[in-house]
């Protein structure tokens, strides 16, 4: 059992604040992602969890206990690190028993827990090899084993899976997601990569500048994004927001006009929008549709196919970057203008300011 809270969280480093009032509360057995760009205080978060890193401000509690002025190893938690932090001049089954030697267990308990945590890994064939002799996902495997045997009640993952070329991080995502299954923890993972917090989160929480801009289930931020930063970071390829101007507000039900001046009506309940006002539009890249008769005319610069779907990239009112995903083999040559629809409960609305209105 651990329950997390993380109470008006402040980090100043010098005269610079990196973490501004940060509120969160962890479930027992929720896997948690931090995601956000870099520089937002993602990792500063998760080493103020761990205690490596003190707040200037707020409290951790941890099943009800404040544990913010407690000694790391006293918090009951266990990080893995990107670097993975392997001796290499020992055996994986040293690297792996290494806590428990520290901690002077007795060899018996050594065996059988490296055992068990190895069996969870698939790593017992490997246990007499160097970390030299592995391969970067079996190296990071070792990493998670030397967390896994020390029974923490929280595991900490700071970016683990960013040293693995593109093809072993998707395994490990999902080696990482059984994992939680079968530990059956608490666990806050740190990624910059939007779709490793997508298909492996409980919950993700969105950090940008040291603020929380949204904390939610990965759907929840997909379908509902609060704000244009969320609703550009989730979802692969990004997605795209077009400069309008509101033509008519009705009660549920805005008219606007793109700047190239394609109509759209999107059914949205607007607060504090106007007719004369300028918001953006946004749309997924793949909520577009092949339509002669579009709103939207998109100059198409490059025709990417990967065989399920074709992606196109280019330009619609003149200068502004866009994306459309198309089912299928699309043959759109290069250098054309094609015409794209968007059924319109599929289509956001943002403010001046850059908050969603509600659909
Ligand atoms: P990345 O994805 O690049 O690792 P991050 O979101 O994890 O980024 P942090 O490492 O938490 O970001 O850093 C947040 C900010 O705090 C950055 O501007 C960083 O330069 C600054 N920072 C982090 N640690 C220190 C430190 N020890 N001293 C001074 N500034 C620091």
């Amino acid at each position: 059992m651990a329950t997390l809270q993380l109470q008006n969280i402040v980090k100043s480093f010098g005269p610079t604040t990196v973490l501004k009032d940060v509120n969160l509360s962890i479930e027992d057995k929720e896997f948690v992602v931090f995601v956000g760009p870099s520089g937002c205080g993602k990792t500063t978060l998760l080493r103020i969890v761990a205690g490596l890193e003190i707040a200037s401000e707020g409290s951790i509690i941890i099943d009800g206990k404040d544990v913010s002025d407690d000694h790391p190893i006293d918090r009951g938690i266990s990080m893995v690190f990107q670097s993975y932090a392997l001796y290499p001049h020992l055996s994986v089954f040293e690297n792996i028993a290494f806590p428990l030697r520290v901690a002077k267990r007795p060899e018996d308990e050594i065996k059988d827990r490296v055992h068990k945590a190895a069996a969870i890994l698939q790593l017992e064939e490997r246990l007499e090899h160097k970390p030299g002799q592995l391969s970067g996902g079996q190296r990071q495997r070792v990493a998670i084993g030397r967390s896994i045997v020390r029974n923490p009640k929280v595991f900490l993952f700071d970016e683990p899976l960013s040293n693995l070329d593109a093809a072993l991080r998707g395994d490990m995502r999902v080696e990482l997601s059984k994992l939680h299954k079968s530990l059956d923890t608490t666990m806050i993972y740190v990624t910059h990569d939007q779709v490793e917090a997508m298909t492996m989160a409980d919950r993700i929480v969105v950090l940008n500048g040291g603020v929380v801009e949204q904390c939610g289930t990965p759907m929840d931020l997909y379908l509902h994004p609060r704000n244009k930063f969320v609703a550009g970071f989730i979802g692969h390829p990004k997605m795209n927001f077009v400069s309008a101007m509101v033509s008519r507000v009705e009660d549920r039900m805005l008219h606007v006009q793109l700047q190239d001046g394609g109509l759209m009506s999107l059914p949205v309940a607007c607060q504090n929008i106007k007719a004369g006002d300028n918001v953006e539009i946004g749309i997924r890249p793949e909520h577009m549709q092949l339509d002669d008769n579009g709103p939207i005319a998109m100059h198409v610069e490059v025709l990417e196919r990967l065989g399920a779907h074709s992606i196109a990239y280019g330009k619609v009112n003149g200068d502004n970057a866009f994306c459309a995903s198309l089912p299928g083999m699309a043959e759109i040559p290069e250098g054309t203008t094609i015409k794209l629809n968007v059924k319109p409960e599929d289509a956001y609305v943002f403010d001046a300011d850059g908050l969603a209105q509600q659909r």
